[in-house]
């Protein structure tokens, strides 16, 4: 079958899946329009195993010059989109890195980064990777020489003619309305790329394929920080949906080796090494459980149905080990691309969706069009 992109599966949406939703979907009704299905609870905590702790919105100072932003989140406060980014104060002008997902949390990021800057220009914006909630913001950074991998620019340059012309209305992302246009990177690197800013090194590290095939990171050897976008996600399940998962474990495992006491992860708050190693554990135990499902010839959407998390099972969003699911699936079927199968992932949610409302438990049934949408931006 033909691989749809997020955007054509989201607009094609019921058409292509009609016959298997009724077939799958149970009590999930799907709409004419879209396949909507009925609003159903979240997946239940393990009550065995801590929630995931609160955090700030802020523009929280790292090192002298070096600044984090988050947006804030907890146990019930952080989706999809709701990303990280940074930035560096030099002599001159200022670095930052990543823009955010829409006008609301651009704007304010900038407005506070200008106020640690006094007035210095953001000159220069590096984009980690191609995810909506990191591109979808360089509108805002007017005058911004814009930098990615060439991967990352390619994948925005694809997404372009597709962009609404306007934002759509949507809380702590935009007010609705205003003009939207999506700007691709004009500058590329493929390996490191090292910006001094008076005298606080900033280097690029190329960390690709892990969340996708674009990663970067910067390092910031002398104050041990690393702003390691996607490739780290704290007390938030990871997103997979373009990712080499085995090869994102392993560039895990190599950061552990690094000189790095602070990571500033692309979603989720601030920590280190330990929490960098706890995400790679979510994978590592995601792995041996579906593993002995496809072995067992399971599907993905009935294994990621019938597989618990333990202690993963609090992160923020777990519903998203059904798309995780199947990207493990897709390394062991030899199906993995760079690109992300929102045909598959569509088909298991369908799937698991219809085995948690047969089996009558509680919560866990996820509205596969959510996970599709949110894919647009993790
Ligand atoms: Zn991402």
């Amino acid at each position: 079958m033909k691989q749809l992109t997020r955007r054509e599966a989201m607009q094609t949406g019921t058409g292509l899946v009609v016959g298997a939703a009724a077939a799958l979907a149970g009590r999930a009704q799907l709409s004419a329009q879209g396949g909507a299905v009925n609003p159903i609870p979240p997946p239940a905590r393990d009550p065995r195993y801590a929630l995931p702790p609160t955090w700030a919105r802020e523009l929280k100072q790292l090192a002298p010059n070096v600044y984090a932003y988050t947006q804030g989140g907890g146990p019930d406060m952080s989706g999809p989109g709701v990303s990280n980014a940074g930035v560096i104060v030099g002599p001159d002008y200022m670095l930052a890195i990543d823009a955010l997902q829409g006008p609301i949390p651009a704007k304010d990021f900038i407005s506070r980064a200008q106020q640690v800057g006094r007035g210095k220009p953001i000159a220069r914006l590096v984009n980690t990777h191609h995810h909506g909630d990191h591109v979808a913001g360089n509108q805002f950074f007017t005058g911004a020489e814009i930098s990615s991998h060439p991967y990352c620019r390619n994948e925005v340059l694809k997404a372009v003619a597709s962009t609404p012309k306007t934002w759509t209305a949507t809380p702590n992302l935009a007010r609705g309305g205003e003009p939207r246009v999506l700007v691709p990177p004009t500058v590329t690197f493929k390996d490191d790329l090292t910006y001094f800013l008076g005298d606080t090194e900033v280097r690029f590290v190329f960390a690709g394929p892990a969340h996708t095939w674009g990663d970067l990171m910067a390092y910031l050897p002398q104050h041990k920080i690393l702003f390691a976008g996607d490739v780290a996600f704290f007390w938030v399940a990871p997103y997979a949906n373009n990712s080499y998962i085995t090869k994102w474990i392993e560039t895990c495992d190599k950061i552990a080796g690094w000189d790095v006491d602070v990571i500033v992860p692309g979603h989720g708050p601030i920590a280190g090494k330990k929490e960098l190693a706890e995400m790679a554990n979510y994978f590592r135990v995601l792995g041996v459980e579906a593993r002995k499902r496809y072995d067992a010839k399971m599907t993905a959407g009935a294994a990621a149905a019938d597989i618990r998390l333990g202690r993963f099972d609090n992160w923020v969003g777990p519903e998203r080990l059904i798309m995780d699911t199947v990207r493990w699936y897709q390394e062991w079927d030899g199906t993995l691309t760079p690109d992300y199968d929102a045909n598959r992932v569509r088909e298991a949610t369908i799937e698991y969706n219809a085995i948690k409302a047969g089996a009558k438990k509680t919560g866990a049934i996820i509205p596969w069009e959510r996970m599709i949408a949110a894919a647009e931006a993790c």
